[in-house]
Order: C-alpha cells, then structure tokens, then sequence
C-alpha cells in the first residue's frame, strides 16, 4: 500500500503569525479526513519553527520548500537541510519548477541537495514537470526522463525508499489549468516504469504526488487514478478549508 499525501506548499505567502493560524485550522479539521491521509505543511523558512509549534501533538508533518546544497560554511542567504531538520522538518520539497526556473536549480545541483536532504534524514519531495512548449511539442516523457535519471537515478536502494515524486506540469501550477485526469495518470504510470527500470519492484511503493491548480473540486478525480498518491499544493493550500477538502478527495 502506497503512502497518501497531500503536502501544501505556501510558497512566499503569509507573515508568521498567519501562518500558525492556517496551520492551526489544518490541526483543528484534521479529524474529518480518512487518518489514511499524511498531511505536510511547507511554510516559508521564517515560521518553520512557530508552526512546528502549532503542529505539536498532531500527525501533520512539516517541511520546508528548500535547501541549501551545501552542509555549512560561508554561504550568505542560504539554509542548511541540518537547520531545517532541528527545527522539525521531516521533508523538503526539491526542484521545484520555480526554483529551476527562477533560480537556475540544475540536475547538479539538486544532487547536492538531495544528498544534503538524506543527510539529515529529510524525505525529499522531489518534483518533476515539463512546461507547456515541451507539452506542446511531445516532449513531456523525455523531460520528466531526463529529470528522473539525472537526479533519483544517482540514489541509493535505500535512499530511494524514503523518496517522494511531485509530477508538476509548470503549464498547470498557479494558472487554473489542471491536467486531465488522464493526462495525470498516463504521465504517472510512464514515471513509475522509469522508477522501475532502476530501482524494480521498489518503484510500486513510491509515492507520486500531482501538483498543478490541485482544488478541492478536481482533487477526487484525480485521486482515484491508479498511479495518483496524492497531490503537492500551492494556492489551495492558503486555506485551511481547501486544503482538508483536497485530503477528502481520496476515495479509495
Ligand atoms: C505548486 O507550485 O507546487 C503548485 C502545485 O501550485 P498551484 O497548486 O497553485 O498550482
């Protein structure tokens, strides 16, 4: 049986105090969904610690949205996977389409990163996704591919165990256009038959989460595809409310 997750990542939203009230709200209705669900929040680094608070005596999990690709030293601006796991991170979103495209993330780097991640005993949630002139153009396979075999291909049998994928179409995230469905499910199964190549019989216990304008109206639908685990979420992800909608979409 695969892990169910739905992780919300905050992204650069919400002042400290907001966001322990948003976590707060997540605690408090927690108990109207299927305890079979593992919620993650992502705040931004600046309230991990006030939030893990709030998160105290609960079985949502916190993660950060980054890391730092080295372990410490003179590095100005950046955060260590060790600062983050002190102050209760238990996963961290890695290659974000954000961070690849806005701040030049490569597969080299994410090497690091993932490495600094195990390092400290942080799941990565490490996300994949074509943007929409590689969709456009057929590309979408070869990308998530490259993405895949770049980076989780370098993992241990061991380390690969504790891995969690986000397919994030960039075409999808922050601009109302989910993907089908099927598109979901088709792009999935093609993820899990790359995971498999390399790791075997690993790759059916692997997490794969889909990100992209994820609602609580389109949450169930997708959910139920077969290779669909869960979802990775930005805006919805704001509200309390959606964000538990979201975690009852799972069905099966
Ligand atoms: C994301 O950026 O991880 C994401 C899925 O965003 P949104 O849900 O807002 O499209």
């Amino acid at each position: 049986m695969r892990k169910k997750i739905v992780a919300g990542n905050w992204k650069m939203n919400t002042l400290p105090a907001e966001g322990v009230e948003l976590a707060k709200g997540v605690v408090a209705g927690r108990g109207e969904v299927c305890s079979c669900v593992n919620f993650i929040v992502c705040p931004p680094f600046t309230h991990l610690s006030q939030v893990a608070e709030a998160l105290k005596g609960s079985d949502v999990a916190l993660g950060a949205q980054n890391c730092a690709a080295e372990a410490k030293g003179a590095y100005t601006g950046e955060v260590a996977a060790s600062m983050i796991a002190a102050l209760g991170c238990k996963y961290v979103i890695l290659g974000h389409s954000e961070r690849r495209q806005y701040y030049g993330e490569t597969s080299a780097t994410l090497n690091k990163k993932m490495e600094q991640a195990y390092a400290n005993h942080l799941t990565p949630i490490y996300c994949v996704g074509e943007n929409l002139e590689e969709r456009e153009a057929g590309k979408h396979f070869d990308v998530v591919k490259a993405q895949i075999e770049e980076v989780v291909y370098n993992l241990t049998e061991e380390q690969f165990k504790e891995l969690v994928i986000a397919y994030e179409p960039v075409w999808a995230i922050g601009t109302g256009k989910t993907a089908t469905a099927d598109q979901a499910q088709e792009i999935h199964a093609y993820i899990r038959k790359v995971l498999a190549a390399k790791f075997g019989a690993a790759a059916a216990e692997c997490p794969i989460l889909y990100g992209g304008s994820c609602k609580p109206s389109n949450a169930a639908e997708i959910f139920a595809k077969e290779d669909v685990d869960g979802g990775l979420i930005g805006g919805a992800a704001l509200k309390a409310e959606d964000f538990l909608a979201i975690g009852k979409g799972f069905q099966k």
